[in-house]
C-alpha cells in the first residue's frame, strides 16, 4: 500500500522515464504524451541541453538564500522581463505561491492609495491555486475550506458587463487566466480583455494575468494576453517556466514595483534559487534556439484542424475551444471524459480532462504534425468505440 496521502485519483501506470514526447512505464510500455505533466514539460523529456545545464549547476551551487545575489536569478529575471514586457520579477516555487504574491502586491498597491483590505474580482470556472488565498480566487474546490478570504467576487468570463456590475471603490485587482484551463479550456476574447484593461486604467485597479498554464509559448505567443494586445500590470507564471524544475514567478510593471511591496514585506526561502533559475535560463535559451513559438503556431493550427474534424465526425463531441497547443474538446454527458482517457491509455496515449466533461490536450511544445496524426487516429478509434 502506498504511504502517500490519497488526494489524487491516480491512473494505474507508474511512469519511469521519458524521451522527447514519449513516456515509458515500469513495464517498458511507451506512451505518446499529450499532457506534459499538466503543461509543465514543454520541452518534453530528457532534453540533452536542458539536462546538461542542470547538471552543470548542481556541481556549482544549489542554493544561496535571497540574502545574496546570484548570477542565475539575475539572468532569469532579465530573460523573463524581456519575454513579458514587465520590468520587475519575483521568483516563487509554484503557481499558487505566485498567485499569493500577486494578491499581496495588489493589496499593498491599494493600501498606498488609502484602500485597506482591497477586494478582488475573479471569474466563474477560474483556477488560481490551492492555498487559502489563491483558493479564494478559485471558483471550484472552495466548499470544505470556508470561510476563505472576504471581498472576492466572481464575474462571468468574457462578459464585461458582469465585471462592471461588481467593481467598487474597494476593488484592488481583476484576476483572470488569459486562457482558462482547469475549469474548461476557454480563451479570453480580445475585446473583453481590452475592456478590462480600460476599466483597470480608468480606476487605477491592477489587471492580474494568470499565465501559469497558458503562458510560456503554449498558445504560440510567449504569453497568451499578447493575442489581445493588452499588457497586464501583474503576470503570474509557473508550470513550463522551469520545464519540470519547480519554479514560479511574478512579473510587475515599474509603476507597480514602485508602489507596492517593500523590503521585508514578502519573501521565499527557495524562491529563485540557483538551480531553479538555471532551469529557467536553459528554457529561454532552448526556446530561442529551437524556434519554439513559431513551431507551436504551425503545429497548433494543424492540431486545431484535427480536433475540428473530430467535432464534425462525432455527434457527442460538442465543441473544441483553445489556442494552438492548449485545447479542450467538450463531450456530451453520456460519454464520460475519464472513460475516454482510460481507453486512450490502453492505446498508449496520455490525455487530461478539465471542466465539466471535457478532454484537455496540453502536449509538449516540441510535438510535430506526425504526432498530431497519431493522436487523431487513436482518438478516432476510441471515440468510434463509444458511437
Ligand atoms: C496549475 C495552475 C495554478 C497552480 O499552480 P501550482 O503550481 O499547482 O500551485 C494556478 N493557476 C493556473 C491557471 C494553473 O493552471
Amino acid at each position: 500500500m502506498s504511504k502517500l496521502l490519497p488526494l489524487y485519483k491516480k491512473y494505474p501506470i507508474t511512469l519511469q522515464r521519458g524521451e522527447g514526447v514519449y513516456l515509458y512505464d515500469t513495464a517498458g510500455e511507451e506512451y505518446l504524451d499529450f499532457s506534459s505533466g499538466i503543461a509543465v514539460c514543454a520541452l518534453g523529456y530528457n532534453h540533452p541541453q536542458f539536462n546538461a545545464a542542470l547538471k552543470a549547476q548542481v556541481d556549482k551551487i544549489l542554493h544561496t538564500s535571497n540574502l545574496y545575489a546570484n548570477e542565475q536569478s539575475e539572468r532569469a529575471a532579465s530573460n523573463l522581463a524581456r519575454a513579458c514586457g514587465l520590468k520587475k520579477i519575483f521568483f516563487t516555487n509554484s503557481g499558487t505561491e505566485s498567485t499569493e504574491t500577486a494578491m499581496k502586491i495588489a493589496r499593498k498597491y491599494a493600501l498606498n492609495k488609502g484602500i485597506k483590505g482591497g477586494h478582488f474580482i475573479a471569474f466563474e470556472h477560474s483556477f488560481h491555486g490551492r492555498t487559502l488565498g489563491a483558493l479564494s480566487l478559485t471558483a471550484n474546490y472552495q466548499k470544505p475550506f470556508k470561510p476563505l478570504m472576504a471581498g472576492v467576487k466572481f464575474a462571468k468570463f468574457n462578459d464585461f458587463e458582469s465585471v462592471e456590475r461588481l467593481v467598487s471603490e474597494k476593488t484592488c485587482a481583476v484576476v483572470l487566466e488569459s486562457v482558462q484551463g482547469e475549469g474548461g479550456v476557454k480563451p479570453a476574447k480580445p475585446e473583453f480583455y481590452r475592456a478590462l484593461r480600460r476599466l483597470c486604467d480608468e480606476r487605477d485597479i491592477l489587471l492580474i494575468a494568470d499565465e501559469i498554464q497558458c503562458g510560456m509559448g503554449r498558445t504560440g505567443k510567449f504569453f497568451a494576453y499578447e493575442h489581445s494586445e493588452v499588457l497586464p500590470d501583474v503576470i503570474t507564471a509557473a508550470k513550463a517556466l522551469g520545464c519540470g524544475v519547480p519554479v514560479g514567478a511574478v512579473a510587475v510593471s515599474d509603476r507597480v514595483a514602485e508602489n507596492s511591496l517593500l523590503a521585508g514585506e514578502h519573501g521565499s526561502t527557495y524562491g529563485g534559487n540557483p538551480l531553479a533559475c538555471a532551469a529557467v535560463n536553459a528554457v529561454f535559451e532552448i526556446y530561442a534556439q529551437e524556434g519554439i513559438l513559431a513551431r507551436v503556431s504551425e503545429v497548433g493550427a494543424y492540431f486545431e484542424r484535427c480536433l475540428d474534424d473530430l467535432v464534425r465526425e462525432f455527434e457527442f463531441c460538442e465543441a473544441r475551444s483553445g489556442l494552438a497547443l492548449m485545447q479542450g474538446l467538450r463531450l456530451s454527458p453520456q460519454i464520460p471524459a475519464r472513460a475516454v482517457i482510460e481507453k486512450c491509455q490502453k492505446k498508449h496515449l496520455l490525455l487530461l480532462s478539465c471542466g465539466d466533461n471535457e478532454l484537455r490536450f496540453l502536449p509538449p511544445l516540441i510535438i510535430t504534425k506526425a504526432h498530431v496524426d497519431v493522436l487523431g487516429r487513436t482518438l478516432r478509434e476510441v471515440l468510434g468505440s463509444f458511437a
